[in-house]
């Protein structure tokens, strides 16, 4: 195995695959990273091309635009980019790998250095399914792979969807400390409801997504004017008791967008028609 970027999640990830027995040549811009690596047995390459004698090389850079001169210098065999980017980045990269001859699986790596090598990892996969198959024991050793689909674009699809979920939330917690914060309640006393009221909250998806999947959006539960009027609340709660109103702004001109459009008596699942 080769492994290109040893940078936090790069140096996690060549460990996780020493740790399960295998040989592991690395490279990194600044090889001084290599060092905890080299003591559990992995082997500096001076050069990507180094690398690029393994049977299947893993590359996880900070950027595709950081990346791609390292992957033409490397030009391995088979490749798992493990980079993040944009599904466009993705799908460039896997047609120059085609042209190259190179079996190209792009990945996108749902978890922290720290949970690589563990149950708790969760790694998504696009590409060439042949390839993905052929590797699909080593990269069980990273994390739970999971195939999306032919398309080498659709990890970078689904990572980006999923840390959008993950960004409105933290800004919509964050909201509500800074909110809270204004009486002087601090975080550990709030949290905990936040907690609880997430799961409650995450219990309403699949009814939303089915209403998209529909198109059906009546509601005998909750209509999307009250809810718009809802936000407008905190907007100005937001704003009187002297903080940023910006989170709940945006959901708040989105809402009443789609109340003009017409949406006012449905589902707030309605919303996506605005987005769209
Ligand atoms: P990082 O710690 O900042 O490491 C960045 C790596 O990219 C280092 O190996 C660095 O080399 C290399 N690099 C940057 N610019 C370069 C250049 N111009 N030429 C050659 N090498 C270059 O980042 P990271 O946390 O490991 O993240 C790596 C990738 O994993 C990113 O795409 C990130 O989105 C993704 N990811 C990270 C996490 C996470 O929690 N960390 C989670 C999921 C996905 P030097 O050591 O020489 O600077």
């Amino acid at each position: 195995m080769g492994v290109l970027g040893l940078g936090r999640m790069g140096t996690a990830l060549a460990r996780a695959l020493l740790g399960a027995g295998h040989d592991v040549s690395v490279w990194n811009r600044s090889p001084l990273k290599a060092g905890p690596l080299l003591d559990r047995g992995a082997r500096l390459a001076a050069t990507p091309a180094e690398v690029a004698s393994a049977d299947v090389v893993v590359s996880c850079l900070s950027t595709y635009d950081s990346q791609q001169p390292v992957l033409e210098a490397a030009s391995p065999k088979v490749l798992v980019n493990l980079t993040s980017g944009t599904p466009e980045e993705a799908r460039r990269v896997a047609k120059w790998a085609a042209s190259q001859g190179i079996d190209y699986v792009d990945g996108v790596i749902m978890a922290v250095p720290q949970s690589i090598g563990t149950p708790a990892a969760r790694i998504l996969y696009g590409g060439s399914e042949t390839a993905f198959a052929a590797q699909r024991e080593v990269l069980s050793v990273l994390g739970e792979p999971v195939f999306l689909g032919e398309d080498a674009g659709l990890a970078a699809l689904y990572d980006l969807a999923l840390l959008g979920i993950m960004w409105s939330t933290m800004g919509g917690y964050l909201h509500a400390l800074a909110l809270v914060g204004t009486e002087g309640v601090q975080p550990e006393q709030f949290t905990p409801m936040a907690t609880a009221w997430l799961s409650a909250v995450g219990g309403f998806l699949p009814g939303i997504g089915e209403q998209v999947a529909s198109g059906d959006y009546a509601t005998d539960v909750s209509a999307l004017d009250i809810n718009a009027a809802g936000l407008g609340l905190l907007v100005e709660a937001s704003r009187a008791q002297g903080i940023n109103p910006a989170v709940p702004a945006v959901l708040r001109e989105l809402f009443d967008r789609a109340v003009a459009a017409g949406h006012g008596s449905h589902a707030i699942a309605s919303v996506i028609e605005e987005i769209r």
